[in-house]
């Protein structure tokens, strides 16, 4: 088995997938109980066992990993360069899988919130995804995914790119610190 994951670092993709409290999700729960937020965690009786559920405000929100759960367009979602048809599966699997759990958690009126481990990383952009999240929170949108995807090029008309966005102070532009949340319908 060589690929470009050494054993300790394969273990370490492994556990964030498989396991639950990591860092980057930790981080998040204790930024969200200082502003006054009470959750659950890992409720098992719910698709996908999301990371926390907030029944007040009737939603899950999830912490994915970027690598396991395929944040497009984030550098951590590389894809490894043997065993490519391993790895290809693998994460078509991990994706259905999250999107099947996202489908049945939005037919039970649920509100999903994701939030990619790369933007709860590093202090200045963990700021803005906490805050990002509360926004969310406190709106009425179905779904919201943090940081906010890139926009498909064909779309970007004048008048329809403008959105509103949540800027944080002394954060350096390009960083990922601009979050904002966004509405899908459920399919
Ligand atoms: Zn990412």
């Amino acid at each position: 088995m060589k690929d470009r994951l050494s054993r300790a670092e394969r273990s370490r993709h492994m556990a964030r997938i498989r396991g639950k409290n990591t860092q980057p999700e930790v981080h998040l729960r204790r930024a969200l109980h200082r502003m006054g937020m009470r959750f659950r965690l890992h409720r098992s009786d719910l698709p996908g066992r999301p990371d926390l559920v907030l029944a007040k405000y009737r939603a899950v929100i999830f912490v994915h990993g970027c690598f396991w759960h395929r944040h497009r367009g984030c550098a951590l979602a590389y894809h490894p360069k043997t065993r490519t048809a391993f790895w290809t599966r693998k994460f078509a699997e991990n994706t259905d899988r999250d999107q099947r759990q996202l489908c049945s958690l939005l037919a039970s009126r649920w509100r999903i919130g994701i939030v990619w481990e790369c933007s709860l990383r590093s202090a200045d952009t963990r700021a803005a995804a906490v805050s990002a999240v509360v926004h969310w929170l406190r709106s009425d949108r179905a779904q919201s995914e943090i940081p906010v995807p890139p926009r498909p090029l064909r779309s970007r008309r004048p008048g329809v790119g403008s959105r509103p966005r949540t800027t944080v102070r002394g954060a350096e532009p390009g960083s990922g610190a601009r979050v904002e949340t966004t509405l899908s319908h459920p399919r």
